[in-house]
C-alpha cells in the first residue's frame, strides 16, 4: 500500500518570523557563524544519540561512528551538513525549528543593540542558532530521521525564510539530520573549500566530533577526511595552548566575543582525577537573573560529553562561571539525580569553589580596578554566597564591596577591611541602612547623626542585601548594625553634658509625646525622642527584631505576607516644628499625621491615603501662611 505524500504548508510563529526578517535584512557581519551553529547542533545530536544508547543500544542501529559531513557545490551554490545523530520526529521538527516555545527569541529581539556585530553574536546565545542559516541562505532544505525509528519515519522541511514552512513525511534510510543551504548570489564565497575549512578551523576546531570534507587534492577528491583538530582544548597541557586560544574557546561555549576576565585551567591527579577549564567573563551575560537560567558548566567524562548546565558542579551564586569539567573516574551513563548526590562531584565543586574565590581574592588584592569592574557585574549575584555558602563566608565577606556615605557616589569600592581601619577607635560597630535605591539611602534622615559625627555608613540597595546582613552579624569582631533598627546608642561619640542634655530634654517633652503616641497608636508601637536626627523632625526606625520597613517592602514586592510590624516614630526635640507643638495643641492630631507620613515618605514607603495626606499638609501651610501675611 503506499501512502499520498501530503505536503503541508505551515507558518512560522510571529517572533520566530520577526527574527528571520532580522536575519536576512539586518544583519550583514559576522554571517559565517551560521556554520558554527550548524556544527554544534550536529555535534549536540551525537552526544544526545550517544547517551540515550548508553540505555539503549540498538538506537545506533550500525556500528558507524558519528560523525559530521559538510559538502558544497560551487556551482549549485549549495553547501551540506549531514550528522548521523538522533535525528528528529516530525512533531519535533515543528516544535524545534518552527516554533519557539522558549522566551529565548523575545528576549533576543529585545535585546538587540543595532550594532551588527554585537547583534550577531548574540544569535547563538539565545538558542535561535538554526535560523542563523538565513544569514546566507535564500532557502533551506532539512532531511531527518530520528535514531530508532523506520526510514518511513523520514520529514522533509523547507523554507525561504519569508513567513512559512513546508513539511512532509519521506523515506530516509539514514538515521540523522541533513541540512541544505542554498545560498543568496552575493554569498556564494561561502560554496568554497578553502573558506568553509577556515570557519571551521576557527570556530569548531575543538569539538571532539570529526568533521569531515573532501579531500581538497585533485587526486584523492573523493576521499572524505577530517577537517577539525578534535582534540579536547582542555585536555592539553597549559604550557601548549595559547592566550588567543583560549579566548576561542571561550568564545565558543559562552557565544561572548569579549576575552574572558579569569581563565583557571587545573589538572587534579591522584585520588580523584579530573580536568577543570574554568571562565569568569568580563560582563555579565544577558540572562543573568532569568530563573531558568542555565549553568555554564558542561561535564565531561573522559572527553565524552555528558550534559551541559551541570548545576551541581557550581553552586547558585557561581552561576555566571563558564567552562567545563571533565572527570576521569565517574560512570559514563550519569544523570543530573545521580550528581546530585555524588561525592565527587562534590568534592570538585568544592575544589572549583575555592579555587574561583581565591582568585577573585588575588584580583582584588593585585588589581582593585580590575575587580571593581568585577564587582559591578557580578556583585549582587556573589553577594547571595554570603546566604548559601556557609563554608565559604569568610572569604567571600572580604570579598564585598559597597558604596558609603565616604566614597564616591555609587562607588562600590569599599570593603569591609577598608572600613574598620578607618573606624574611629571608639566606635563600636559597623553601621548600615537598607534602602530600595542610593538616593533613597543617601539622604535618608537616619544618618543624621552619623553626618554630624562624620561616621562612615554602608549604604546597601540591593534587595539581597537584606538577606546578606542578616547571615553576616560580625566582621572582625565587629557587629553590624543597622542605622534604622533599635535604640541607637552612639553614646561613644556623646560628651558627659550632651548626655545630661538630651535626657533633660527627653523628660521635658514626655507629655507631647504621649499626646503623639495616642493619635497614632494604631499606626506606632511607640513614640520617643530621637537620638539619631539633626536636621529632620521625625524618622521611623524598626524595633530590634522586626524586619524593617525596606524588607517589608521587598517581600511584599515578591507577593510574600510580610508580618507588618507598626515602626517606633522618633522625633528630634530641636527641630521648630516640634518645638511649636504642645500636648495641647489645637491641630496635634493632624501635625502628628503629618509628622507620621513624612517620615514615612523619607524612608521610600508608599502613604496608604496619600491624598490624605495632601489635604492636611495644604491645611497646615494655609494656615501658615495666614498668620504670616
Ligand atoms: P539550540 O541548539 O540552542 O537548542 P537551535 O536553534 O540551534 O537552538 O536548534 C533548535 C533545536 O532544533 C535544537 O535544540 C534541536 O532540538 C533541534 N535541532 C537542530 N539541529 C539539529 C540536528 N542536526 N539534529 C537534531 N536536532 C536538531
Ligand atoms: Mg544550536
Amino acid at each position: 500500500m503506499t501512502t499520498e505524500q501530503t505536503v503541508e504548508t505551515r507558518s512560522f510563529q510571529t517572533e520566530v518570523n520577526q527574527l528571520l526578517q532580522l536575519m536576512i535584512h539586518s544583519l550583514y557581519s559576522n554571517k559565517e557563524i551560521f556554520l558554527r551553529e550548524l556544527i554544534s547542533n550536529a555535534s549536540d545530536a551525537c552526544d544526545r544519540l550517544r547517551f540515550a544508547a548508553l540505555t539503549d543500544e540498538q538506537l545506533l542501529e550500525d556500528s558507524n561512528e558519528l560523525s559530521v559531513h559538510i559538502n558544497f557545490n560551487e556551482k549549485d551554490r549549495t553547501i551540506s551538513v549531514r550528522d548521523n545523530g538522533i535525528g528528529m520526529a516530525k512533531s519535533e521538527v515543528v516544535d524545534n525549528i518552527g516554533t519557539i516555545a522558549r522566551s529565548g527569541t523575545r528576549q533576543f529581539l529585545d535585546s538587540l543593540s543595532g550594532d551588527q556585530s554585537a547583534d550577531a553574536s548574540l544569535i547563538g546565545q539565545f538558542g535561535v542558532g538554526f535560523y542563523s542559516v538565513f544569514l546566507v541562505a535564500e532557502k533551506v532544505e532539512l532531511l531527518t530521521r530520528k535514531a530508532g525509528q523506520e526510514p518511513e519515519a523520514g520529514v522533509r522541511w523547507s523554507s525561504d525564510g519569508s513567513g512559512e514552512y513546508t513539511i512532509e513525511n519521506t523515506t530516509r534510510v539514514e538515521r540523522g539530520t541533513e541540512i541544505t543551504l542554498h545560498l543568496r548570489k552575493e554569498d556564494k564565497e561561502f560554496a568554497e573549500g578553502y573558506r568553509l575549512r577556515n570557519i571551521i578551523g576557527k570556530y569548531s576546531d575543538h569539538i571532539s566530533l570529526p568533521i569531515k570534507m573532501l579531500s581538497s587534492d585533485e587526486k584523492r577528491k573523493d576521499e572524505w577526511e577530517t577537517v577539525n583538530k578534535g582534540a579536547a582544548l582542555w585536555s592539553r597541557p597549559k604550557t601548549e595552548i595559547t592566550e588567543e586560544e583560549y579566548k576561542q574557546f571561550y568564545t565558543n561555549i559562552s557565544y561572548d566575543n569579549e576575552a574572558p576576565l579569569v581563565t583557571l585551567h587545573n589538572r587534579v591527579e591522584g585520588n580523584l582525577e579530573y580536568i577543570s577549564l574554568l571562565f569568569i567573563p568580563s560582563k555579565a551575560p544577558f540572562d543573568l537573573w532569568d530563573r531558568e537560567q542555565r549553568h555554564g558548566i558542561n561535564l565531561y567524562v573522559r572527553r565524552i560529553f555528558i550534559l551541559d548546565d551541570a548545576k551541581y558542579l557550581m553552586p547558585n551564586y557561581l552561576r555566571f562561571v563558564r567552562g567545563v569539567v571533565d572527570a576521569a573516574d565517574l560512570p559514563l551513563n550519569v544523570s543530573r539525580e545521580f550528581l546530585q548526590n555524588n561525592k565527587d562531584i562534590d568534592r570538585i565543586r568544592t575544589a572549583s569553589v575555592k579555587k574561583i574565590l581565591n582568585e577573585l581574592k588575588r584580583i582584588a588584592e593585585n588589581n582593585p580596578e580590575s575587580y571593581v569592574q568585577f564587582w559591578r557585574e557580578f556583585g549582587k549575584v556573589l553577594k547571595e554566597g554570603m546566604v548559601e555558602d556557609h563554608e565559604n563566608q569568610k572569604t567571600l565577606a572580604e570579598l564585598l564591596r559597597f558604596c558609603t556615605t565616604h566614597d564616591d557616589e555609587e562607588a562600590q569600592t569599599v570593603s569591609l577591611a577598608n572600613y574598620v581601619k578607618r573606624m574611629p577607635m571608639k566606635q563600636k560597630g559597623i553601621y548600615f541602612i537598607t534602602a530600595d535605591s542610593y538616593a533613597a539611602a543617601s539622604t535618608s534622615p537616619h544618618l543624621e547623626i552619623f553626618r554630624k559625627n562624620d561616621i562612615e555608613v554602608l549604604l546597601l540597595t540591593d534587595p539581597v542585601d537584606e538577606w546578606l546582613v542578616t547571615s553576616l552579624s560580625d566582621y572582625e569582631e565587629k557587629p553590624l548594625k543597622s542605622i534604622a533598627k533599635g535604640t541607637l546608642d552612639l553614646d561613644e561619640f556623646a560628651t558627659d553634658d550632651q548626655k545630661k542634655a538630651a535626657e533633660e530634654k527627653g523628660k521635658d517633652l514626655t507629655g507631647l509625646v504621649e499626646k503623639i503616641q495616642a493619635v497614632l497608636s494604631d499606626r506606632v508601637k511607640e513614640v520617643r525622642v530621637s537620638h539619631r536626627l539633626t536636621d529632620s523632625p521625625a524618622c521611623l526606625v524598626a524595633d530590634d527584631h522586626d524586619l524593617g520597613g525596606n524588607l517589608e517592602r521587598i517581600l511584599q514586592s515578591m507577593g510574600q505576607d510580610a508580618p507588618d510590624a507598626k515602626p517606633i516614630m522618633e522625633i528630634n526635640a530641636d527641630h521648630p516644628l516640634i518645638k511649636q507643638l504642645a500636648p495641647e495643641h489645637e491641630r496635634l492630631e493632624e501635625w502628628s499625621m503629618v509628622l507620621f507620613d513624612q517620615a514615612a515618605l523619607s524612608e521610600g514607603a508608599r502613604l496608604s491615603e496619600p491624598a490624605a495626606y495632601v489635604k492636611r499638609v495644604n491645611d497646615l501651610l494655609t494656615r501658615a501662611s495666614l498668620l504670616t501675611t
